[in-house]
């Protein structure tokens, strides 16, 4: 987290029923929609949850049973997409990628004029880093007429997102990832095509978009709002915003390559599919993830994000968002160095 982060966290928190909370979510409400370059009339929604509330919202909002739903299931989190429209009893079919494998648009296409009404993606599978080609999704789906649905909770500020430009109908995120805030926020835009939806959903109630849409014209949420991060969420969009969301982008890329660079000669592997700016995989041919895991752990309290199931022993994830520096990448080296040889 950053400085400023930690010190508004850190403060009194205030009432919010106020017209300076209202001002405070207006002005987040028009960053965070510029951020994704949102059309004309779209709508900003601040869920207090983490970025599967927003998924799960997404779902039930948009899609009701009329849907044919088509999900890319590249790992965990288009499993749990899939997850969710059985939950709801939402038609869906899946692409499924199985693990070191890329995204194929040869064999995608057979999914082209089959009548599927909505696609559900997460622009960065977070549990293998793969980043899909969101122009190419784009295009896909308003050749297709589908509704363009996109989790980009790892991949918003690290990877660039543009709605009107890539026909995306709904974008969410989450505090804890790029904004590097404390989770419990979760961040959506829709755009005026998915608002004309709304209604005909699965009618949640604590997450009815139509609910938060409506307040949000005063600037206020339907319930309590988590406000502690929502001041913090305020200082971090205002400071993107001036730097420009190409060049926070930008110093993702950077660090990625970095690292990406630095490890070139060490006893491990990427994996062959496009990556993401938001995370790096690293593939342990010794099948010695866990243990390296571990030692970085007790030893410096350095944590890599460790793999669930099969690839527990064969995959580390190293991230790139939040307040990192390059040194912090030669740091990382140094230590997975003498792990390693
Ligand atoms: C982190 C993440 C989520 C949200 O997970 P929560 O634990 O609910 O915050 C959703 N999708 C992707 C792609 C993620 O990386």
């Amino acid at each position: 987290m950053y400085p400023e982060t930690l010190r508004i966290e850190g403060t009194q928190q205030p009432y919010f029923r106020t017209p300076e909370f209202s001002k405070l979510m207006k002005d987040v409400e028009r960053w965070f929609l510029d951020s994704v370059h949102a059309p004309d009339g779209s709508e900003f929604i601040a869920l207090t949850a983490s970025g599967t509330g927003a998924m799960d919202a997404a779902v039930s909002n948009l899609l009701s049973g009329d849907d044919k739903v088509l999900v890319i299931n590249g790992g965990s989190f288009g499993a749990r997409f899939s997850r969710i429209c059985e939950r709801y009893a939402i038609a869906h079919e899946e692409y499924k990628i199985p693990f070191l494998h890329a995204f194929r648009k040869e064999e995608f296409e057979q999914y082209a004029g089959r009548s599927f009404t909505a696609l559900l993606v997460n622009l960065c599978e977070t549990s293998t880093g793969q980043l899909y080609d969101l122009a190419y999704l784009g295009e896909f789906c308003a050749r297709n007429n589908m509704l363009f649905i996109v989790d980009a909770v790892s991949a918003y500020l690290a990877d660039p997102i543009d709605m009107e430009r890539f026909h995306v109908d709904a974008v969410l995120t989450a505090s804890q990832k790029a904004l590097a805030l404390a989770p419990g926020v979760a961040l959506i835009a829709i755009s005026p095509t998915a608002v004309r939806r709304l209604g005909k959903g699965n009618r949640a109630y604590y997450f009815d978009f139509e609910e938060y849409i409506s307040n949000q014209r005063r600037g206020q949420p339907p319930f309590t709002s988590a406000v502690g991060t929502m001041l913090a969420l305020h200082q971090r969009l205002e400071s993107i915003m001036h730097k420009g969301v190409k060049a926070v982008n930008d110093e993702h890329a950077q660090r990625a390559r970095y690292f990406r660079e630095l490890i070139q000669d060490l006893p491990l592997a990427l994996p062959p599919i496009p990556l993401s700016n938001s995370c790096t995989p690293l593939i342990f041919p010794e099948e010695n993830a866990t243990a390296v895991y571990t030692a970085l752990k007790e030893k410096y309290e350095v944590f890599l994000t460790p793999s669930g199931g099969d690839w527990k022993d064969k995959q580390l994830r190293v991230g790139h968002l939040g307040n990192l520096t390059l040194e912090d990448y030669d740091d990382l080296v140094h230590k997975l160095i003498g792990e390693l040889i």
